[in-house]
């Protein structure tokens, strides 16, 4: 095999970084009571990089050899110029994948849209399939509004579009087996995610509404059976097969299965932070290049890939100690 070339980014640890999670926004129609607390204050405009900015931040990932982008936030789509943005990171020379995570709430107007833009996968959060629980969890999500817009990513041609369900205890624990019904029956993939210690939430406490992927797992094993698949998209989730259907159903195990030793990825706040890593500190400030060298390609990526020296190992989320990580995964761009 020759070399990479030199200008690839390649951290410390050997892993080559080609994934990269572009955070278009903190902010939210929802309040999802895991990922937000009732009362969040979000930042001000400028504080947040323009749509020009998050664009020239992903092209030089691009030249630097990342191959997909995904698209998050807080929702994405709540952001003003989102699809145009979505539109021109489509047309990116040498960017494989583009992906976008939702919360579905927007989808049914703009699904067709995204799917003009080049967006190839959609990653939907689906946490319940009961509408007064849907709005308990979100603090204001509309169920019935959510499903509209998987119908509209379905019917738009979206292929192999993901639900997202984010596991807690005595919460939604006792749904699993119903979501995963829900994906087989539309011919969707479904991952479970354990909740993550990320930013102070005031709703719960985390370490008693832990519920483990092998609990969930288990709980799947009385309804259907399932296959362990060695097929994988790239990020953490660790697959099965349902026998009789096309579904995968994965499982996000921060907690249970440590994902860090083929860690491809980085993300980028709305700030314009660089996060070297979800369960980490490390950081690059790239807005200040941005804003200081405006124009400056060669400088933005000498920052990159400096960068690349201060990725962790591995994180280490403790629910003993609480928060380990004080922003949250609206900030951090999940
Ligand atoms: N708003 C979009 C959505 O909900 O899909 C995109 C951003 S959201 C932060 C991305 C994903 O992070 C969602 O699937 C959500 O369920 C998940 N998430 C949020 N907070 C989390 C936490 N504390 N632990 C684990 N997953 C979390
Ligand atoms: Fe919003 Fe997504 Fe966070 Fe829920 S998980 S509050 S939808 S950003």
């Amino acid at each position: 095999m020759s070399p990479l070339p030199p200008h690839f980014l390649i951290d410390r640890y050997g892993r080559r970084v080609t994934y990269l999670r572009l955070s278009i926004t903190d902010r939210c129609d929802f309040r999802c009571v895991y990922c937000m607390a009732e009362d969040m204050a979000f930042l001000p405009r400028g504080q947040i990089l323009t749509l020009e900015e998050l664009h020239a931040v992903a092209q030089a990932f691009v030249e630097l050899g990342v191959e997909r982008i995904r698209v998050t936030g807080g929702e994405p789509l709540v952001r003003k110029g989102a699809l145009e943005l979505l539109e021109n990171l489509g047309r990116l020379q040498g960017l494989q994948e583009l992906t976008l995570t939702t919360n579905g709430s927007q989808l049914a107007q703009s699904a067709a849209r995204l799917k003009a833009a080049g967006v190839q996968r959609l990653n939907i959060s689906l946490d319940t399939l009961d509408p007064d629980k849907f709005r308990q969890i979100t603090r204001s999500g509309d169920l019935a509004q959510v499903l509209r817009g998987i119908e509209a990513a379905r019917a738009a041609g979206f292929r192999r579009i993901k639900l997202n369900a984010v596991i807690l205890k005595n919460r939604n624990h006792h749904e699993v087996a119903d979501l995963a019904a829900f994906a087989i029956a539309n011919g969707l993939d479904i991952s479970f995610i354990e909740e993550m210690p990320l930013g102070v939430v005031d709703d719960h406490d985390r370490a008693e509404a832990y519920y483990a992927s092998d609990d969930i797992r288990r709980d799947l094993a009385a309804r259907f059976s399932l296959h362990a698949s060695n097929e994988h998209s790239g990020g953490p989730s660790r697959y099965y097969r349902v026998v009789g259907s096309d579904s995968r159903i994965g499982f996000i195990s921060p907690h249970s299965h440590n994902f860090c030793d083929t860690c491809n990825r980085v993300r980028l706040t709305v700030e314009g932070r660089l996060l070297l890593c979800l369960g980490n500190e490390h950081s690059v400030d790239l807005k200040q290049v941005l804003r200081n060298h405006p124009g400056d390609t060669a400088k933005l990526k000498k920052t990159i890939m400096a960068a690349m020296e201060i990725k962790p190992q591995r994180h280490d989320f403790d629910l003993a100690e609480q928060p380990v990580i004080f922003r949250h995964m609206s900030v951090t761009g999940g």
